[in-house]
């Protein structure tokens, strides 16, 4: 067989990748049939694929490459670390210094008592420790029944079975026998699409107090935790209403819930804050962690828990764990990653730089004539499409044919924008500049002309 590299032709590469390679939320046959598209090398906010093409990466990967790509230092810690201590686990009374190192720093990071760390390799597993911590905490505080978890619809809290259970996405529920039982969904603060006349702060309101009613409803001696992203990301960056994580904390708080800030996304400046939790005034008591604790440059997730949950936890043993909690490699790149953060002052840098360049742009994508809102928190940012901004139409056309016209444009204009139904989202490596931003602009006005232009001459608006 010839060896596979990044010189063989892209038809190869794409025959062999049909042949071999299953793709994640994807029709694999399609796919197959097309061709994916090959991405060879990064650095800093750009891709090269393997026809050369040299891409903006307005999504940071999938929103985890906080640093950029390609950094020598974090090369050089990996390769220290690999030849220092490869792996070893932290199961059955061991521990190493990547892990402890990694724990204190996430500790001094993180707002509160949060100052307990739990690891994981994702997103999805570190939400499947939450589901079994907080039932476990509560059984511990003799309260077995308290089990239930509720979430919201559109909410996405990964691909597991607990995970995907969390989240609120419809067609993942319907493959696979999701949501696992003791899961509970409400409605999102999705106000531009489900807010009708309503002002956006009562309508923060009226979805908050779906927690309330929920939890009445079920008993709050039914109830282990509320799980919630301070910005919805996979669901379409969805900006909650003022309104909104206040009467959450406050419904918390009233009936004893255990509040669970999913800050996959938001964690590490993506918000112009360390975290997003701070951003919207929340206090929770666990905060899902991943993507940017690594900026993606090695699989690392957890659960950074308040001191009166850990200590309950502690009193027994919780019979949960990974092979790779911790791992030492994944760990001293999250450290590293980290120091960068830190020293660079890249969370001065979203909020004071970054955010106000890529905001006054962002927010005349608006003018455009197929946009209905743009919203832009630190560098998360979202427009809706739409046929008629003074309504908040939606199009005639299928959910979301739209916003692939748009996205499709968009890679062949060489920027990765995403789309989720007719919204298209943005989460850049924050380390990006203001020339870079400008770049970015200038290549999804062109993109949107270019799909306005398609949906028009395909009788969709
Ligand atoms: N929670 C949130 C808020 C996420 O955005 C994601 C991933 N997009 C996850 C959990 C799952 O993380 P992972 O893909 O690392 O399992």
């Amino acid at each position: 067989m010839t060896m596979i590299t990044n010189h063989l032709p892209t038809a190869e590469l794409q025959a062999l990748d049909a042949a071999h390679h299953m793709h994640p939320f994807t029709a694999g046959n399609a796919l197959g049939a097309k061709g994916a598209r090959v991405i060879t090398r990064a650095q800093g906010v750009f891709l090269t694929d393997s026809e050369g093409n040299e891409i903006i990466d307005g999504m940071a990967g999938l929103w985890c490459v906080n640093i950029g790509y390609g950094r020598q230092e974090m090369a050089e810690v990996a390769a220290r670390q690999v030849k220092e201590l490869s792996y070893y686990n932290t199961f059955f009374q061991t521990t190493h210094v990547p892990a402890i190192a990694l724990a204190a720093k996430i500790a001094e990071l993180a707002p509160g008592d949060l100052n307990h760390v739990f690891y994981a390799c994702s997103g999805s597993e570190a939400n499947d420790t939450n589901i079994r911590m907080v039932r476990q905490y509560w059984a511990l505080k003799g309260k077995p029944e308290k089990h239930i978890l509720i979430s919201r619809r559109n909410g996405y809290h990964g691909s597991t079975m607990g995970g995907g259970s969390l989240g609120g996405m419809k067609p993942m529920h319907e493959q696979g026998g999701l949501p696992i039982p003791g899961i509970v969904h409400i409605g999102q603060p999705h106000w531009y699409a489900e807010g009708g006349d309503m002002t956006p702060e009562d309508f923060g309101l009226l979805r908050a107090r779906e927690l309330e009613a929920k939890i009445k409803e079920l008993g709050p001696e039914t109830v282990a935790a509320f799980i919630g992203e301070p910005i919805q990301g996979a669901g379409g960056v969805i900006v909650p209403p003022s309104t909104y994580w206040p009467e959450i904390q406050r419904i918390c708080d009233e009936y004893g819930i255990l509040l669970i800030a999913d800050e996959v996304i938001t964690g590490f400046g993506r918000t112009g804050n360390w975290f997003g939790s701070q951003t919207f005034g929340i206090r929770p008591h666990i905060v899902t962690i991943a993507k940017g604790l690594s900026s993606g440059y090695a699989p690392i997730g957890g659960s950074i828990v308040c001191d009166e949950v850990a200590e309950v936890i502690g009193r027994d043993e919780f019979n949960h764990g990974y092979t790779y909690s911790g791992h030492p490699l994944s760990a001293a790149l999250a450290l590293e990653n980290l120091r960068i953060l830190s020293e660079e002052k890249v969370v001065d840098h979203v909020r004071d730089v970054a955010h106000p360049h890529l905001a006054a742009k962002w927010a005349q994508l608006a003018d455009h004539p197929m946009v209905g809102e743009a919203r832009l928190v630190g560098l998360m940012g979202s427009i809706a499409l739409s046929p008629d901004k003074t309504r908040r139409a939606a199009f005639a056309a299928e959910e979301g044919t739209v916003g692939l016209i748009t996205r499709e444009r968009c890679f062949a204009n060489n920027l990765v924008m995403r789309h989720v139904g007719d919204r298209m989202i943005i989460a850049p490596p924050l380390v990006i500049t203001p020339a870079e931003i400008d770049l970015l602009i200038e290549r999804a006005w062109v993109s949107l002309d270019e799909a306005a232009a398609k949906v028009r001459a395909e009788g969709l608006w």
